[in-house]
């Protein structure tokens, strides 16, 4: 078959066994069999997804490409959201029906989101027939006039962008919550800026207008200025006042989701295998690994082989947010699920397929693709940048400017807007006064963003993330430096500036020459470790003789790939065979220079 190696062909991320067999043009009979050789059982109409196709694309010859997902125009045109097409890839208008709206309450801390999300829980007046237990599975739906609303009941835009961070796109609407007594904070803005990078709608829920201190025009008026304007202010944001406490106006907000709701087209097809994202995922004393999973298209039914990220398994239980037993849950339905086989991670996605070794197939899969990544992790900075302008394939850059006070960041912010030009332009996505915390490398990672810090520091839970997540995070003391930086990288003139970094040192000991392939130097580590890929200087009475690659790097005849303090190994070079005993030689990595502390 390998005729057909020159042939590339692009697949879509979900496509039938039939149009799988159309695109390469050959037999489905042909697809089914090499299906069955790598133990999937898959009918003609059977859906399967890219990796499962370009494996048997592959097999047969042919080289594949994974379909762009169609860019989502919006307002502000950004980018595409992945994911949420992949939820929704491939389906016929005719097939999809509305589904109730996943809502997410945002704002800053004690402004009322945990007091709003119970309030909001005991409107529900099927909840109150059911009369069971309520349980906390991470998200509840509620009735409101013989419609359904689901809330993520993890309030705070950590959470949310926790998950969007791992590209997961759960929410049709958020709910703002700002505290009339206390207006537009900090953290209000923030989570804003985190909605708005979502394309998510914002409704505000003006709270704890019962408090005598109240004062919900003034915070309107604040809202306006962050260009959040209430309707009644000539904008086009709902505003709705509501008090948690004294169960004030939630009936209104409910009207106000659902009013946004019919203005977006929330649908999914409930006919067909279930896709979804894990809300959470823990280990049950008794019950074993459980997670709590939104079903965002299709119908998951108990008896289902999913796969959710890593982990697979068979739906034994399915149970609702009222501790009921059910048998199936439609698209927006939050559920915990019994039967997984290990602890699935919160914001991955997952999926119903053929049958368990499907699963078990993707899973393995999956498992080493991630050992790969992790091994040649590809970090997103402002030198990949340089060279992806320079290669002409990107078109926008995404900043977070945090600053030491409110008052560098507008010259910064300023500055740095005036250096986008018209086919590349510069987004500040969010700013604020203060530390680089978590929640701003979650925005990164989010959005693609660089994080710049003007006489700042970094947070050690920030650092630790941002090192795991790959951000570039770049922090400055002088305004000209940091502008100048960005405007290089922008013009794609930004090299990576690289640092040898020594992590070994071996001493000669010695010297064995070896017809063929020259000399071999036997070696004690005297300190760190050594490495076969690393590079290498010759040390003579401190001075360099030598500069180049390692050759071999042995013990005990066996080839390793590294040798650590205090252990002997036989060392050959490229080029060098000059050894003398009591030579040291330094093993060293390229590392790249970064501005962050
Ligand atoms: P969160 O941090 O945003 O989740 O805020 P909480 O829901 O924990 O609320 C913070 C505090 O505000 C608590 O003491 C609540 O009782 C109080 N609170 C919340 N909503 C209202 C309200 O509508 N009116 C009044 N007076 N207090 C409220």
């Amino acid at each position: 078959m390998g005729e057909n190696k020159e042939k590339v062909i692009v697949i879509p991320a979900y496509l039938t066994v039939r149009d799988l067999a159309r695109l390469m043009e050959v037999s489905p009979i042909d697809v089914i069999k090499q299906l069955m050789n790598d133990g999937i059982i898959a009918t003609i109409n059977q859906q399967v997804d890219y990796e499962t196709a370009a494996i048997v694309a592959a097999e047969m010859g042919f080289e594949t490409k994974e379909e762009a997902p169609p860019v989502v125009e919006t307002a502000d045109e950004e980018g595409p959201i992945p994911l949420w097409e992949r939820l929704y890839a491939g389906e016929d208008p005719d097939d999809l029906h509305l589904r109730p709206p996943v809502v997410t309450v945002l704002g800053h801390v004690d402004h009322g989101k945990t007091s709003l999300l119970d309030a909001i829980r005991r409107t529900d007046v099927a909840a109150g027939e059911v009369g069971g237990i309520t349980q906390h599975i991470g998200a509840y739906q509620i009735e409101h006039r013989g419609r359904l609303i689901t809330f993520l009941d993890t309030p705070g835009h950590e959470a949310f962008t926790a998950m969007r961070a791992r590209g997961a796109h759960t929410t049709d609407i958020a709910v703002l919550v700002v505290a009339a007594d206390d207006g537009v904070m900090p953290q209000t803005v923030e989570a804003i800026n985190h909605a708005r990078a979502a394309r998510v709608p914002i409704i505000v829920a003006l709270n704890k207008i019962d408090k005598p201190n109240a004062q919900p025009e003034r915070t309107k008026k604040a809202l306006s200025d962050i260009n959040l304007t209430p309707d009644d202010w000539g904008g086009n944001t709902l505003c709705v006042p509501v008090s948690a406490k004294k169960r004030i106006g939630l009936e209104d907000l409910l009207e106000a989701i659902l009013l946004i709701a019919d203005s977006q087209e929330i649908k999914a097809n409930p006919n067909r295998p279930a896709v979804g994202t894990v809300l959470e995922g823990r280990l049950d004393t008794s019950q074993g690994p459980v997670a709590t999973v939104l079903v965002q298209n299709g119908t998951l039914h108990v008896g289902d082989s999913i796969v959710a990220g890593t982990v697979c398994g068979r739906v034994r239980r399915m149970i609702d947010e009222h501790g009921q037993t059910i048998d199936e849950a439609l698209p927006s339905t939050p559920v915990l699920i019994l039967g997984l086989s290990g602890v699935s991670t919160a914001g991955d996605l997952f999926e119903v397929m053929p049958d368990d070794r499907t699963c078990r197939t993707i899973v393995a899969r999956r498992l080493e693709e991630q050992q790969a990544r992790t091994t040649a992790a590809q970090p997103f900075s402002l030198d990949d940048l340089s060279q992806s302008i320079r290669q002409g394939k990107i078109k926008e850059l995404n900043l977070i400017v945090k600053a030491d006070v409110q008052g560098s960041i507008e010259p910064i912010v300023n500055s740095l807007e005036t250096l986008g030009a018209e086919d590349l332009k510069v987004n500040v996505i969010h700013t604020a006064a203060g530390n680089i915390t978590e929640s701003d490398i979650n925005l990164a990672v989010a959005s693609q963003a660089i994080v710049v810090g003007f006489q700042v520091t970094m947070d050690p839970a920030a650092r630790r993330m941002a090192e795991v997540e790959g951000i570039d995070v770049r922090i400055y003391d002088v305004i000209y430096k940091l502008i100048d930086e960005i405007e290089l990288a922008l013009k794609g003139l930004l090299e990576p500036t690289y640092v040898a970094k020594v992590i070994g040192r071996a001493q000669v000991r010695a010297i064995f020459d070896i017809s063929r392939i020259g000399q071999i130097a036997g070696c004690y580590i005297i300190e760190g470790e050594v490495r076969r890929n690393a590079k290498v200087r010759v040390l003579r009475t401190g001075q360099e003789i030598h500069d180049g690659h390692v050759s071999s790097l042995k013990r005990f005849e066996k080839d390793v790939r590294e040798v650590r303090t205090g252990f002997e190994c036989g060392v050959g070079l490229e080029d060098f065979h000059d050894f003398q005993e009591n030579d040291v030689i330094e093993f060293y990595v390229m590392e790249r220079e970064k501005t962050a502390d």
